[in-house]
């Protein structure tokens, strides 16, 4: 059976990265860590990926 999800990856809004991290932080809660451009912050860009098994 197939459903017709779109997939989704979180960039980074800097760089447009998919190497992000999901990091805990003490007080603020959780955080992204882009491994290339060293974003850090809660706010990252969801993408959709329409043809990811090609
Ligand atoms: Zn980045």
């Amino acid at each position: 059976m197939k459903l017709r999800r779109p997939k989704t990856v979180l960039t980074c809004p800097q760089c447009g990265s998919a190497d992000l991290y999901y990091e805990a932080a003490l007080i603020t809660g959780y955080k992204y860590h882009c491994k290339k451009c060293n974003y850090i912050g809660a706010f990252v860009v969801e993408k959709d990926v329409e043809d990811a098994g090609r």
